[in-house]
């Protein structure tokens, strides 16, 4: 899933202003960037789950990045790490919508996703399982990318003036932003995400 995690990022984008966006569009999806390393050295694993699609047709162990006190350590870091650049509130910012990726691969993934790094102690593993329904899954991800573009494009400061006819920069940021989550769903429902 990137669509929804980028959709969400856009949402934040037009609430804080001084939080750049591609600090929120990487925060977003910063788990799955440390996923990417640790699945390279077999750390963390992908399986197919046998009889589904390919969007969201996989359980995916990544008892580290994933794991609810791993997810809060690296939201942490970097909440900390944005706090020296855009104050107090860009540091809470980042640190949420670094923790809001877990949230949202809570609703999506099948019980995959472990509470303590490496899964120590056996607990039980969490994920309600959207992705069994990929038509919902998608639905809710597709209102995600809508909420997020709308919000964005409606918080592009307005030229002054009447009203342009023809498309300014404000409509040409908010189509590329429309177009990027459009792609990324497009991923998504390739299961490349
Ligand atoms: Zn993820």
């Amino acid at each position: 899933m990137f669509a929804g995690h980028f959709g969400l990022a856009a949402a934040v984008k037009s609430r804080t202003p001084k939080v750049p966006l591609w600090a929120l569009m990487l925060s977003t999806q910063l788990l799955d960037v440390f996923f990417v390393p640790f699945l390279l050295t077999g750390t963390e694993t992908m399986e197919p789950v046998e009889g589904a699609g390919a969007y969201g047709g996989s359980v995916i162990h990544a008892d580290y990045t994933h794991s609810l006190a791993g997810a809060l350590l690296i939201a942490l870091a970097a909440g900390w790490l944005a706090s020296r650049k855009w104050g107090r509130k860009g540091g809470w910012t980042i640190g949420a919508v670094v923790m809001s990726h877990w949230v949202l691969d809570l609703i999506v993934h099948r019980a995959d996703l472990p509470i303590l790094p490496g899964n120590a102690g056996g607990l039980p593993l969490l994920g309600f399982g959207l992705w069994r329904w990929p038509a919902a899954s998608m639905a809710a991800e597709l209102l995600l990318i809508a909420v997020g573009a709308a919000m964005y494009y409606r918080s592009l400061p307005k030229p002054p003036g009447k009203p342009a006819r023809r498309l300014g920069p404000n409509g040409w940021a908010g189509l590329a932003m429309a177009a990027l989550l459009v792609a990324s769903l497009a991923t998504d429902a390739l299961g490349i995400g």
